[in-house]
């Protein structure tokens, strides 16, 4: 953390400014990690900073503020920020810092108690006797007691109310982390959190020596059903499909809209066989299922997928895996689309 932040962080204002922060991230779609976390205070907090004119100059360009543009700007003007390897996932830590601060918040309230109770005993003690210096160093002490005990009593609010505030940040943080990983037509994952997932999901298979398998999915002859139907209505087709798509996809498998009118699922531990079957399945239900705008009750005909499936073979990279997911795609296009193809089942033959 720059000086410029600690010294924001420990300022009354500090809650202000990390919520104005996260709302600019939100407004302008940044990755809530720690480092754009704090890059981004900069931008809200110390105006005439450098940080905060680099990131001003990224916002007007219109370019999106990738990871990539937050290490660049941290790594020229941050040099304490912690870099790419040591990042952890944003969220995960700052919601870790808060749990922190939550818990010293808590342990402070309880000693404060202890104290204030500490300091009703002695006088409670004290008042047993009866010289009259004593009762002057009783009434004084008392007074003294009382003092701390009111003191103690708005720090205790005051703690609670932080306390309820950062619940109310890290609810608000989880929200954003949500809604970045995910694609707002259709609620599945968006392409971000399918390319993080893929990548995962390959090397833990790798790891454990487990299968896993890829289904790519493109909706048939869709620039002809919006071309007739209108771009809404080809938007309603889109969020059926992907409501369908995402049954096969449930958890722990991971369903994604992958571009405009393709999907991917990803199928952790999973042969292609019974991935021929799941997507068959969803082939099906879509090419049998009469379709209705919604607006007028008009037949639209029904509508047929495309697919194309690939096993993980050694070797494999999740670039790799997903070009000849695409690859048995294209087949299935080629013999006559609403089918599933299975990629060749080694590499070399993939790459023929
Ligand atoms: P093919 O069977 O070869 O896939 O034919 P196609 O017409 O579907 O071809 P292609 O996949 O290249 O075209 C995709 C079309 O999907 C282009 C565009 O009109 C439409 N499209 C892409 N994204 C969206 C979207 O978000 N909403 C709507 N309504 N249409 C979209
Ligand atoms: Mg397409
Ligand atoms: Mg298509």
């Amino acid at each position: 953390m720059s000086r410029d932040i600690d010294a924001i962080l420990r300022s009354p204002k500090a809650y202000l400014w990390a919520r104005k922060a996260i709302e600019a991230m939100e407004t302008h779609r940044v990755w809530p990690t720690a480092l754009n976390f704090e890059l981004w205070l900069h931008y809200v907090a110390v105006k005439d900073s450098d940080v905060a004119a680099q990131i001003s100059t990224v916002i007007q360009s219109g370019a999106p503020f990738t990871d990539q543009i937050g290490e660049a700007i941290a790594a020229q003007h941050l040099p304490g920020a912690k870099l790419t390897g040591e990042i952890l996932d944003a969220g995960k830590s700052l919601s870790q810092e808060l749990d922190s601060v939550s818990r010293a918040i808590e342990s402070a309230r309880e000693s404060s108690e202890a104290y204030g109770q500490q300091l009703a005993t002695a006088t409670e003690s004290l008042q047993e006797q009866d010289a009259s210096a004593v009762r002057t160093m009783v009434e004084t002490l008392s007074q003294a007691t009382r003092k701390v005990r009111e003191e103690n009593q708005a720090l205790e609010s005051q703690l609670a109310d932080t306390t309820d505030e950062l619940a109310r940040m890290r609810a608000h943080l989880e929200q954003v982390r949500r809604d970045a990983m995910t694609d707002s037509l259709t609620g599945l994952a968006n392409r971000k959190a399918f390319d993080e997932t893929l990548e995962s999901a390959c090397a833990q298979a790798q790891q454990r020596g487990e299968p896993m398998t890829l289904a790519v999915v493109d909706i048939d002859h869709f620039k002809n059903f919006n071309d007739t139907w209108g771009h809404q209505t080809g938007d309603q087709v889109i969020r059926y499909v992907a409501s369908v798509i995402g049954r096969v996809g449930a958890t722990p498998r991971l369903a994604a809209r992958y571009g405009g009118e393709e999907f991917a699922v990803i199928f952790p531990g999973e042969k292609s066989a019974v991935v021929m079957a799941a997507m068959e399945g969803a082939r099906e239900e879509i090419a049998s299922r009469v379709l209705k705008r919604r607006s007028t009750n008009e037949d639209l005909g029904a509508i047929t997928i495309s697919t194309g499936i690939a096993e993980l073979k050694p070797g494999d990279s999740p670039m790799s895996l997903l070009e000849a997911a695409d690859g048995a795609l294209y087949a299935s296009k080629r013999n006559g689309r609403n089918r599933t193809s299975i990629a060749a089942a080694n590499s070399e033959t993939r790459a023929a």
